[in-house]
């Protein structure tokens, strides 16, 4: 790996920053100066410092980001901003990706990470990893709604849903133009699933925000688009 691509890893900043600590003679490989951030470097044999520090290079990252409406869950599209171009320099060069997808218009909870195994283990449709979601709905969600959830409606291309939770945290009145308000937790993860939901018992979902996922919560600190780093005990807890 190049130099400056594993210092850039290890969190030493930008690139233009990297640059400029490599042109300083700052850097040292094997206890030598080294001049050329391209240099090949092996991340876990050599030992590389900055300033005195040995560095710790981390193979694997893990963020979780608030995500934002507007913006898609992919790592490029030609038109769209995705959830990678919220992310600073630092960040940037970690090649991350979605840990599943959010619909546009959804907010909340998504993990980046560049850990495939991690990515499918939360993924993967035999865990039924549940995710718990916030929705504002349009009219009153019921009683029968909840039971309707637990015993696994089916959505309008005849796929059944696995059983779900439904807790109403505000009752809507259409009369009174107030939205429900609730949390649902679901097993799966297919196409558009709350809203299809919502949709086989003739209501609409207006707003949508994953709030967890497994054990990991979404830390209300963050504001819709911004993200930290997984704290070690979130790791421990998701792997
Ligand atoms: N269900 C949806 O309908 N949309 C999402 O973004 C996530 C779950």
């Amino acid at each position: 790996m190049r130099l400056e691509k594993l210092l850039a890893h290890a969190g030493h900043g930008s690139r233009s920053e990297i640059k400029r600590i490599v042109k300083n003679g700052w850097v040292r490989l094997n206890d030598r100066p080294v001049k050329d951030g391209g240099i090949q470097v092996h991340p876990l044999q050599d030992r590389i410092t900055v300033d005195g520090q040995l560095v710790h290079y981390r193979e694997f990252i893990y963020l979780m980001l608030n995500k934002p409406q507007g913006v898609i869950s992919a790592t490029e599209d030609s038109r769209e901003r995705t959830v990678l171009d919220l992310l600073d320099e630092a960040h940037a060069h970690f090649e991350l990706f979605p840990v599943g997808r959010l619909d546009k218009d959804t907010e909340g909870l998504l993990v980046l990470t560049n850990d495939g195994k991690l990515a499918h283990n939360l993924l993967s449709p035999r865990k039924h990893v549940p995710k718990t979601y916030f929705a504002e709905v349009e009219g009153a969600v019921t009683e029968e709604d909840g039971e309707a959830f637990q015993a696994g409606v089916t959505l309008e291309d005849g796929y059944v849903a696995m059983p779900a939770k439904l807790t109403v945290l505000v009752a809507g009145d259409p009369a009174a133009n107030r939205v429900s308000k609730i949390e649902l937790t679901i097993m799966e993860g297919k196409f558009h699933q709350v809203k299809r939901m919502f949709e086989a018992v003739g209501k609409k979902v207006v707003f949508l925000k994953r709030i967890s996922m497994g054990p990991l919560l979404l830390d209300e600190r963050l504001s819709p688009g911004s993200y930290r780093e997984l704290t070690e005990t979130e790791l421990a807890e998701l792997q």
